[in-house]
């Protein structure tokens, strides 16, 4: 993932460190180019604009271009405002935005996306990595009453990651699951109750009014949109409709693993105004990570 982007940045960079003094036009010929690279890798057209301007603001409105490195100037600026847009701050390995989980149990954790996207997966990552790592006590339930076998699949992954599961009961409404599932949670003691919402295959207004019902009958703390790293705009796309209609709180970017040209995840934060909290990366139920936006720019820049 990022290896074009990357491979392109570089080679602008490498001619801006090549040179001694930089005049405005030459920051605005590589803001071109760096323009060019972003929309490549397919990130979103407002998004790379306003990176570009306020790249270009800060490096010839400033005492940038009279320093003695100029190039390497413009090129922490870069730098900087990559990491902006990726939702952090430059401050190093720890940005990674936090969960929300200190509510009075259970912590909802609502997932939301379409289907194919890596939902249910995501779900029972998520669910294992608390278990494992920050020693809670999760509970999943599946509210996809659409899809055949879809509960019967968490309950699958349920068992291989030792994370406890809702007992199924066919003919149930996902309102009414969501409410089962939260007494439930509140009767054994589990402090997490990850919600594993319906997917479809396009936005509709059926989908939405699930979700908005869900979300009313569960006052999460989370609401994690789960979208595919790898279908670049329609992630977008999908993450601006959803943003609109759901109180999103972040967003999990599946398939880093891939080779996704990165649009994705460099518009998203932009796009929803909400950070992207995970990154999955492979199919193993370990296979995800807190997303650190300052790595990140470092893998694009490195
Ligand atoms: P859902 O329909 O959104 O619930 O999608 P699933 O969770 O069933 O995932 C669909 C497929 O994508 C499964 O084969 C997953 O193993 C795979 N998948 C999910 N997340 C990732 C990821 O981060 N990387 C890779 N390589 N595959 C993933």
């Amino acid at each position: 993932m990022f290896d074009t982007l990357s491979d392109r940045l570089n080679s602008v960079f490498d001619r801006l460190r090549g040179r001694g003094a930089l005049g405005e036009q030459d920051v605005r010929d590589a803001m071109r180019e760096v323009r060019v690279a972003l929309l490549e890798a397919d990130v979103a057209l407002p998004v790379a604009r306003e990176f570009i301007a306020k790249v270009t603001e800060r490096a010839v409105g400033q005492e940038v271009l009279k320093s003695v490195t100029p190039g390497q100037q413009v090129i922490k600026i870069v730098n900087d405002e990559l990491i902006a847009m990726l939702g952090g701050k430059d401050e190093g390995a720890g940005d990674a935005s936090p969960i929300n989980l200190d509510v009075r149990p259970p912590a909802v954790i609502m997932m939301v996306g379409l289907q194919g996207s890596g939902k249910t997966t995501s779900t029972a990552k998520i669910a294992k990595l608390l278990k494992d790592k920050q020693g809670k006590k999760p509970l999943m339930a599946s509210l996809d009453v659409n899809r055949p076998a879809a509960q019967e699949q968490l309950a699958v992954l349920g068992e291989q990651t030792g994370v406890a599961t809702l007992p199924i009961v066919q003919g149930q409404q996902p309102v009414d699951i969501a409410k089962r599932a939260m007494q439930s949670a509140k009767l054994q003691n589990f402090d997490v109750l990850l919600l594993d919402t319906a997917g479809r295959l396009h936005v509709d207004e059926a989908l939405m009014a699930e979700m908005k019902a869900v979300a009313g009958a569960s006052d999460p703390a989370e609401v994690l949109l789960v979208v595919d790293a790898l279908t670049g705009q329609d992630a977008v796309n999908v993450a601006q409709s959803f943003t609109s209609e759901v109180p999103l709180t972040g967003v999990v970017l599946t398939r880093m693993d891939g080779d996704a040209r990165g649009g994705a995840a460099l518009s998203m934060r932009a796009v929803t105004g909400k950070p992207i909290k995970f990154a999955g990366t492979g199919e193993k139920l370990d296979a995800i990570e807190r997303f650190h936006p300052s790595r990140v720019a470092d893998r694009i820049l490195g």
